[in-house]
């Protein structure tokens, strides 16, 4: 193995996973994140097999499912309450783990953080990648803070707004889905065990409303919708009941527990997808820095969670690091791929509901059992 020491750039799911792993491997990590502080605050996610065997991979799995409830699958409805179907989430990660779990995102994250500190990452918060040079044999970077250092590699993992993308050569940029997402975090009844409710018509409500249960009493709601916030002088949670009027049966009881206290959250859905390189030199892009997608499978994170740890697996076996890195892009983009197709039908099929083809339910199964075989 040729790599000692790596610099990772950015502190979300794919950074921390990447560190991780590597420190595993004996590599030494360094982790700068722009933040001066993590978040404690946050909504939930759904967490698929194939990121809980991530999870497991890298030592946390015990405390990821003592944290998250664990789900077989979800019911999907219409608005009206009547069930359409049961949707069998399929065992993703293995047999030996949960198809699914819900959790909130801050849990994990400090998970995670905990175990790249035990493991002797070193992680310096408020500190951003200003540029970086390659050489033959290592990268340079400059960070805010003015310090200049050298690494065998590094990391980019930003996220999707990443500003050192275009550094790498990397043309594509962030593009609109077409679709918001309002998030909350409310009360649920023991017999709520997940559901996605269609509507009927539309209306100018909600394209789609889910929940996934994150605990015993609580869930995780988003309410999917156009990308703009309209200026009709609601306040943000009756904004959202109102969304929400048209979907009953389990969705009544979510709406009334939404009050004035709620955390809510309203963000436009972005996504991108870079199929070409992801790395120039020894200075690589990992997770929502080189793939995002509308949230409609669910696999963002998941996708995100299995670059960080196939990457740390191939650049710590001998050999070269250049083929080690093209190798690893190209057994990635496939798989990547699937998710992106799958997920932007999807957010096509929410915006046109009429669309004669429309077969989410299909779409969504199909796209989960293309992940079984691991990646
Ligand atoms: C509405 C919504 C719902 C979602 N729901 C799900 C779900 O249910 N299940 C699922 O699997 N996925 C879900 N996802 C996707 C999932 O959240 C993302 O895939 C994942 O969080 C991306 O992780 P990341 O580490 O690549 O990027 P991020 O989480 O964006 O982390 C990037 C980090 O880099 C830091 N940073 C950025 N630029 C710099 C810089 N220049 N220097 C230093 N630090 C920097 C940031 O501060 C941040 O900490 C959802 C996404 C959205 C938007």
């Amino acid at each position: 193995m040729s790599i000692r020491n790596v610099l990772i750039v950015g502190g979300g799911f794919t950074g921390l996973t990447a560190a991780i792993a590597l420190a595993r491997r004996s590599v030494a990590v360094t982790l700068v994140d722009r933040a001066k502080e993590w978040a404690r605050v946050g909504h939930g996610l759904t967490i698929q097999g194939n990121a809980l065997r991530v999870f497991k991979e890298i030592g946390v799995i015990d405390e990821v499912l003592e944290k998250g409830q664990s789900e077989q699958g979800l019911t999907l409805f219409f608005a009206d309450g009547r069930v359409m179907a049961p949707l069998h989430t399929p065992h993703t990660g293995g047999e030996d783990l949960p198809p699914t779990i819900g959790a909130l995102r801050p849990d994990l994250h400090e998970i995670l953080v905990a175990k790249a500190e035990s493991l002797g990452v070193e992680i310096r918060m408020g500190r951003e990648l200003v540029s970086f040079e390659n050489h033959e044999d290592s990268a340079t970077s400059v960070l805010s803070d003015g310090t200049t250092e050298s690494w065998d590699l590094i990391v980019v993992a930003e996220g999707i707004k990443s500003p050192t993308r275009p550094k790498l050569g990397i043309t594509e940029d962030r593009a609109p889905s077409g679709l918001g997402i309002w998030r909350a975090v409310t009360d649920r009844r023991p017999e709520m065990t997940g559901g996605i409710a269609f509507p009927l018509q539309d209306d100018g409500g909600a394209f789609k409303v889910g929940y996934t249960p994150v605990s015993d009493t609580q869930c995780y709601v988003f309410v999917l919708c156009r990308p703009e916030r309209p200026d009709n002088g609601l306040p943000d949670w009756q904004e959202v009941k109102r969304l929400m009027a048209n979907y009953h049966g389990d969705f009544d009881f979510l709406r009334e527990s939404i009050t004035e206290s709620t955390f809510l959250n309203f963000q436009e859905i972005e996504w991108i997808f870079v199929e070409g390189p992801w790395h120039r030199g020894r200075v690589i892009a990992l997770g929502e820095a080189v793939h995002a997608v509308p949230p409609l499978i669910a696999q963002g994170a998941a996708q995100c969670l299995e670059d960080a740890l196939l990457f740390a697996q191939y650049v710590t076996e001998d050999g070269d690091l250049e083929t080690q890195m093209r190798e690893f892009h190209s057994r990635r983009v496939p798989r990547v791929k699937g998710v992106v197709e799958a997920s932007l039908l999807l957010a096509d099929w929410e915006q046109n509901p009429g669309s004669p083809d429309a077969d989410p339910g299909r779409v969504m199964a199909d796209a989960l059992s293309a992940l079984v075989p691991a990646p």
